[in-house]
């Protein structure tokens, strides 16, 4: 059964997504949602998408009574996730949300709630999930290939550009640096080193406090701690081009991607050797394999449900109180 989704938000993920969907087995793009009318003539020509399969955010909720449509992908700035969120869950549609799925964990909590209670499926947009040499490593990790995980380090970071831009805008962003690209570190440390962290110690620098307002990170570093004494140290940064690396180390030996959560193609070693995968476009992938959780039950290796992205933005929460207080913060992620 092929998925029918309307993509909500039509900028430039939207649009990667979309172009990636092509070539989805199990993925359509159907429908488009989107507050600028002058978008949609050329959505509708690329995709082939009847004027009825077109909403704006006034009437989206009107696409519960669409039969053509089975879920809804959010692809806008981070927080109207959590209100869309509610109301796709409300038509009845599933819902596939964007990282960060929420801007704080209250938030997060009551879309999770909202889609159990429609009975729809909450996924977050975790392409690397499905990504092959991620997958290769969280294999051999699980094979016990690099012995007792001892060690991870997950680095994040792109220079930002245009200061007016909604990313630089705290009420739009919901944070800095951390909730748009080290919740790449944050997500990632969890699936590498396959337990979850018990507590967390962050601190911040800003250097452009004209840039970087009240409320929006440009650099963070931070440290989890897991209960079985595996430590992460993680840097989060709006100010260096290039950084995307993971590094995990065991008591035999070690795993490393680089770039570790670009767009790929990803590369990767291990002490054996480099590894390497074959690459394929992370959101066909992606939308394929959601498919299959939605229709199929497929239960993917690495969760990408509501719940899961949820423990990430209660990561994201204690790193900003542990930046706040200067002290460590427990976590109770279990
Ligand atoms: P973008 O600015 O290119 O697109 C945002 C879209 O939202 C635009 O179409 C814009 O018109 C619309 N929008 C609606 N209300 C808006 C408002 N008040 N202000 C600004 N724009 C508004 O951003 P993007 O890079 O496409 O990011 C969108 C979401 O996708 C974010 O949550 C981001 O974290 C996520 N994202 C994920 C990945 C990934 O690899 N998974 C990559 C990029 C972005």
């Amino acid at each position: 059964k092929t998925l029918r989704v309307a993509l909500m938000g039509l900028g430039s993920y939207a649009n990667r997504v979309a172009d990636a969907m092509k070539d989805s087995k199990r993925a359509k793009v159907v429908g488009v949602i989107s507050g600028t009318p002058s978008k949609i003539p050329e959505w509708q020509k690329r995709f082939d998408i009847p004027d009825k399969n077109c909403y704006n955010y006034e009437n989206f909720d009107a696409i519960k009574d669409n039969k053509d449509i089975d879920a809804v992908y959010i692809i806008t700035p981070n927080a109207q996730h959590h209100n869309q969120c509610l109301r796709v869950a409300a038509a009845g549609k599933h819902v596939i949300c964007e990282k960060p799925m929420a801007i704080n964990a209250k938030e997060g909590r009551e879309m999770v709630e909202a889609c159990e209670k429609a009975g729809v499926k909450l996924l977050i947009g975790y392409r690397m999930h499905f990504e092959a040499n991620t997958l290769e490593i969280v294999k051999m990790r699980n094979a016990g290939e690099f012995g007792d995980i001892k060690f991870f380090q997950g680095l994040s970071g792109f220079k930002i550009g245009d200061p007016n831009q909604w990313r630089l805008d705290p009420k739009l962003a919901g944070g800095g640096a951390l909730m748009d690209i080290g919740i790449y570190a944050v997500n990632g440390t969890r699936y590498m080193v396959g337990e979850e962290p018990i507590w967390v110690t962050a601190q911040e620098t800003k250097t452009d406090a004209s840039k970087f307002r009240e409320g929006v990170d440009e650099t963070i570093t931070f440290q989890l701690g897991f209960e079985s004494g595996v430590v992460a140290s993680c840097l989060s940064t709006y100010n260096m081009n290039n950084l995307d690396k993971f590094f995990l180390n065991g008591s035999k030996g070690f795993a490393e991607m680089q770039p570790s959560t670009g767009y790929g193609p990803i590369r990767s070693a291990t002490h054996k050797g480099r590894l390497d995968m074959p690459h394929t476009t992370h959101q066909t992938t992606q939308m394929d394999e959601m498919a299959k959780i939605i229709f199929d039950n497929k239960v993917p290796i690495i969760p990408v449900d509501g719940k899961e992205g949820l423990k990430d933005i209660i990561i994201l929460d204690a790193i900003y109180e542990a930046v706040r207080t200067g002290s460590k913060v427990d976590l109770n992620l279990t």
